[in-house]
């Protein structure tokens, strides 16, 4: 069985975007491989949090997962401060980076730009998620289009690993998938919908109600003239909500586009919202009846005993090759 590893942070409230462009293939690949799914709250302190908030939001991620779908049973959902090792294998991988390739990183680009204090945390984030994949020795790493670089950064380190101390770790594979790959900001489709975006009219949370979604998306941004057409180029916010109609609605942008011709955007985003509660609904009620049976936290303990095996395992093989003294 392949292994897949991937995490998100517990950074404020997980979107459409985060759904469509992660957790819906987490769904999709647990019946096949082996796969590790973690709320990676050592990333999410790269930018400050407040401390209530931290410990809540990854509660709720965790539940969010099960009520997308991911089914504790089948894949290991855990907490990425519960494996002590990844902290330790991302201070190797730190080692193994250079300036210059993680001064080329757009997400450290993006995020500290504008600020006047920007954390190292920020700057050294993509030799942690290094290190949160290699511990795994993930084959598979389902990731959103935005992710795709520091995926890469991830395949030249193991491989640098690899060449300088020996065969030790997997070079992954990123699986991306085709539509909605990247789902954009709902008020500027140049920029990815974010979760911790300062704007929450520019993200659809998949705990907003469905009066706020049906707002929020007769707001959204539209393209000049009225066509619904996809045309990432001329049309970018149409196009943008063409994906996100596709996405919850299961039907092909072709089919989709031939129903609202010569319709205008009104009708187009009147129907968009409702596909959007629709998709939504089921969950946010599974997620409410997970919050009140306190089963999150067996499950979270029962995921990170599972997860500590694996990476402690690689951990000292690492340790080993690099030529760690290992205790006796
Ligand atoms: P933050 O703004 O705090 O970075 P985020 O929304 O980017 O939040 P992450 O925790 O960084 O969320 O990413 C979790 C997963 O969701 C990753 O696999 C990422 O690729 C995916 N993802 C995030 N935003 C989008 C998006 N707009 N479209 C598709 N996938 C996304
Ligand atoms: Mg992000």
């Amino acid at each position: 069985r392949k292994r897949v590893l991937s995490g998100i942070q517990p950074s404020g409230k997980l979107t459409l975007g985060n759904y469509i462009g992660a957790m819906k293939n987490y769904v999709a690949l647990q019946e096949e491989a082996e796969c590790f799914y973690m709320i990676v709250d050592l990333h999410a302190i790269t930018v400050a949090q407040e401390p209530a908030a931290l410990r809540e939001q990854t509660e709720s991620v965790a539940a969010l997962f099960v009520a997308a779908g991911v089914d504790p049973k089948q894949a290991s959902i855990f907490v990425q401060s519960h494996v002590p090792a990844h902290a330790e294998l991302g201070w190797m991988m730190t080692t193994l980076s250079y300036m210059g390739e993680l001064e080329r990183m757009t997400q450290f680009k993006d995020k500290s730009e504008g600020k006047d204090a920007v954390g190292a945390g920020l700057f050294v984030y993509p030799s942690l998620m290094a290190a949160d994949i290699l511990l795994y020795k993930a084959d598979l790493v389902p990731v959103g289009d935005d992710q795709k670089q520091h995926l890469e950064l991830t395949r030249d380190l193991a491989g640098r690993f690899n060449h300088r101390f020996g065969d030790t770790l997997v070079v992954p594979e990123p699986f991306i998938p085709k539509v909605g790959a990247r789902i954009m900001s709902l008020d500027d489709a140049s920029k990815k919908m974010s979760k911790s975006s300062p704007n929450a009219g520019s993200f659809i949370a998949l705990l907003d109600s469905p009066d706020d979604i049906r707002k929020k998306i007769s707001r959204a941004k539209t393209d000049l003239g009225r066509e619904v057409v996809y045309d990432p180029r001329e049309k970018p916010e149409i196009s943008n909500l063409l994906s996100i109609y596709s996405n919850c609605s299961g039907e092909s942008i072709a089919e989709i586009q031939a129903r609202y011709e010569g319709q205008g955007y009104g009708a187009f985003k009147k129907d968009l919202a409702e596909r959007v509660v629709e998709t939504l609904e089921p969950l946010q009620r599974k997620y409410a009846e997970i919050r009140a049976s306190g089963a999150i936290h067996d499950i979270l303990r029962d995921g990170a005993e599972r997860a500590n095996a694996v990476a402690e395992q690689t951990l000292r093989e690492a340790k080993e090759a690099m030529g760690f003294l290992l205790p006796r």
